[in-house]
């Protein structure tokens, strides 16, 4: 029999996985790489071969993703033993790169061996484990397309790398104390330093309090003690960065539970090779400086994923915060000849090494609801990995440019949609220079040419005007929630119709305004808004993000008019508020939205818990952490018939007011809050029900960020019997709104 494996494939240990299973199950033939994967020839009981195509999913190796195996049936030839042939040469253009991984388990317990020889080698990898993504430059994937070329493998490593039967036969990345990278440390503006002691330096100033810029895989960190008050101030201040937290990174799992709440499916994620940073509830009363995430009661942890990582971890002895290494909210530093420039003013020194880093890459960022995966942000360690989205084929060559905050791209062609790591918000010249050669990088990794581009209709954004200065190809404008609904669709592997939920800051509608607070009926190729909640005015605009008091006070003149309560909101923005009023009033540099991220912003003003914030969405995530879990009061929000129907936000703003001057506590009030928001959800939906037949909601957006508001929100639309689609794999913020917009372009 003849099989075709599809996937990523190569380089991770496949051919020689195969060998050993075809040994290990008596069957005969050969196997090798060919343009689009792996291929075998297998021959022997039927038992066998059938026991053989089941392990070839089930027992891959870990940086393997099969996608297909095709079989044909071919006569016996009668074949003795079992080969693996030679490479064909040529390129392999539809072979697919695998993500960067977590040192695995055998190569640590080298780098802990002290007669193995790469003891304490900090840029020990295998077939299995090690930098990818971040190093290749090129196809195919072999080590002169990586920025590996540089070293030449010694004696030792290049047997290795021969042999079939090793661990690191043809790991692209293989090296040792010999041949491979060097550790160097920096003491801004002396002279570098190389060697591997240097290791006991650089724990000796993390120890000591100083802030230390550390290579990683992706880019440079930030590193610093996390349960010294003073150290995690000090690269606040010098990193210009005032309450967004910091992750923060321990030696293994039972340091992890020793600062925080740690479910099954977390524990799951922190250990996987994938190592992304997941959000945890904070335990009382844990080491952890207030400065590293102040207000803030959850905590960004992640355990070590290089080796250097680990050496360093473990001596330290301490959490340590392990942040970007950024000015504010310029992309990760990632070529030693910035580092100087930039991070000079922030870093005491510099521990870094010789491999350079190709494509900058941040850590991704998640959390667990109710035991499944959600992906805030998906980057280092899941991209390139094709988002595996619906059996359909996309046909043409489809770039999709995405939104501006948080912005992926997506490329797409047959059944594979590359969806792009976190580039960021497009907001400086340098993010934008990681998107355009980002796009270029994947279109030369993946060979696609796109034909059709996909583009945000926001005009204003950077990625739109990218996308429509390209000669040349068909253009399909977006609009940014049907993105949102079908980037839901396609996570969930499901073609539509649905009823979409999306709910978040910002998206430009259809009709010019600024939507948020979206229901639509939508499928892969068309929507319709069939409800919205009610606009209101945003006044001063752009101010109105970054200042929730003023949509504090914009509501609450919808609210009440000129006898409004006295409340302290108003009081705390005295000198401003009668201006502020006025212009919603007017309507003057006032554009109306009909944000659901600009209501939760409203009430978290009105409750006192944020009146401006440093960075996007912190009112509302110190909302949700402020409401008190265990109520189960909700609000009543009017439903005003129509098409669209349109939502009282106001009605919410009005019954929070209410209670806060009966007395009731705020925390209270925030949960009575979130509780009505989902509740008017699950009754518009049930209208929207009765006039399309749809059974199917999918929640996308922002704001289901909230967990506390995503939870309720399932609860209330399953009670009413519906079927709920949420977000695993692919954000359900602006980091999906490209593969949406690709699948979408690809459909019309
Ligand atoms: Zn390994
Ligand atoms: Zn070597
Ligand atoms: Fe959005």
């Amino acid at each position: 029999m003849s099989v075709r494996v599809e996937g990523v494939v190569q380089g991770v240990g496949f051919r020689p996985f195969v060998h050993r299973l075809a040994k290990r199950l008596m069957l005969c033939g050969h196997v090798g790489n060919h343009a689009d994967g792996v291929f075998a020839e297998v021959e022997g009981t039927r038992d066998a071969v059938r026991a053989f195509l089941r392990a070839l999913r089930e027992e891959a190796p870990p940086l393997a993703v099969v996608e297909s195996v095709r079989t044909t049936e071919l006569p016996p030839t009668g074949a003795n033993g079992f080969t693996i042939a030679a490479s064909p040469q040529g390129a392999e253009a539809n072979t697919l790169i695998s993500a960067d991984s977590a040192t695995c388990d055998a190569c640590l317990r080298e780098l802990a061996d002290p007669a193995d020889r790469r003891y304490r080698y900090p840029f020990i990898n295998c077939t299995h484990c090690g930098p990818r993504f971040t190093i290749v430059r090129g196809v195919p994937y072999d080590r002169p397309f990586t920025t590996m070329a540089g070293f030449a493998m010694c004696a030792d490593c290049a047997a290795e790398y021969a042999d079939p039967a090793d661990r690191r036969f043809h790991a692209q990345p293989v090296c040792c104390t010999a041949c491979g990278p060097r550790l160097r440390l920096d003491l801004l503006g002396s002279d570098p330093r190389f060697g591997q002691d240097l290791l006991a330096e650089a724990v000796r100033r993390l120890r000591a309090g100083q802030i230390l810029a550390i290579k990683g895989l992706g880019g440079f960190h930030l590193a610093t003690d996390a349960t010294d008050p003073t150290a995690a101030a000090t690269l606040r201040a010098r990193k210009h960065r005032e309450d967004k937290p910091f992750a923060v990174m321990v030696a293994d799992l039972a340091a992890v539970r020793e600062l925080c709440e740690v479910g099954d499916g977390d524990a799951e994620l922190l250990t996987s090779r994938r190592r992304p940073i997941v959000l945890l509830p904070k335990r009382p009363g844990t080491p952890i400086a207030d400065a590293v995430a102040p207000g803030n009661r959850r905590l960004g942890v992640m355990l070590p994923y290089t080796p250097l990582h680990h050496l360093l971890l473990a001596d330290v002895g301490r959490p340590i915060v392990l942040t970007s290494g950024n000015v504010s909210d310029e992309p990760i530093v990632y070529r030693d000849e910035d580092v100087a420039d930039r991070l000079g003013g922030i870093a005491d020194a510099v521990l870094t090494h010789d491999r350079p880093i190709h494509i900058r890459t941040d850590d991704s960022v998640a959390r667990t609801f109710r035991g499944t995966v959600q992906l805030q942000r998906r980057s280092r360690g899941y991209v390139p990995e094709a988002a595996a989205g619906l059996d359909v084929d996309v046909g043409r060559h489809v770039l999709a440019c995405g939104a501006e905050l948080k912005n992926t791209f997506c490329l797409a062609k047959g059944r594979r949609m590359f969806l792009s790591h976190h580039i960021g918000d497009l907001e400086n010249v340098e993010t934008l220079r990681s998107f355009t050669e980002g796009i270029e990088h994947f279109r030369a990794l993946f060979d696609i040419d796109p034909e059709v581009v996909a583009y945000d209709l926001h005009p204003e954004y950077l990625s739109t005007k990218y996308a429509l200065d390209l000669p040349d190809v068909v253009l399909v404008g977006v609009q940014h929630h049907h993105a949102h609904i079908a980037s839901c669709l396609v996570d969930n592997r499901e073609p539509g119709p649905v009823l979409g939920v999306a709910f978040d800051g910002t998206g430009y509608g259809t009709d010019g305004t600024i939507w948020g607070g979206e229901f639509l009926v939508a499928d892969l190729a068309t929507f319709q808004r069939l409800g919205h909640l009610e606009p209101v005015p945003m006044p001063g605009g752009a101010a109105a993000i970054t200042q929730p008091w003023r949509m504090a006070a914009a509501y609450l003149d919808l609210a009440y008019g000129d006898d409004p309560p006295e409340l302290d909101v108003a009081r705390r923005n005295a000198g401003r508020w009668r201006a502020v009023r006025s212009m919603a009033r007017s309507g003057v540099n006032a554009p109306t939205t009909s944000s659901a991220g600009r209501l939760f912003d409203a009430v978290a003003a009105l409750l006192g818990v944020r009146d401006t914030i440093n960075y996007e969405g912190q009112a509302a995530i110190e909302l949700e952490q402020h409401a008190d879990p265990a109520e189960r009061g909700v609000y009543a929000a009017a439903i005003a018939d129509g098409d669209p129907l349109r939502v009282s936000g106001e009605d919410l703003v009005r019954a929070c007011v209410d209670d806060l001057c009966a007395g009731v506590p705020s925390t209270v009030v925030a949960a009575r809050f979130h509780n009505g928001v989902s509740d008017v959800i699950a009754r518009v939906c049930a209208r929207l029900r009765q006039r399309t037949g749809v059974n199917v909601v999918a929640l996308s957006g922002g704001v289901f960020q909230n967990l506390l508001l995503l939870g309720v929100t399932v609860d209330a639309l399953q009670q009413r019997g519906f079927r709920v689609l949420v977000h695993s794999r692919v954000p359900t913020n602006d980091g999906g709104i490209s593969l949406g917009q690709a699948v979408i372009a690809a459909h019309s």
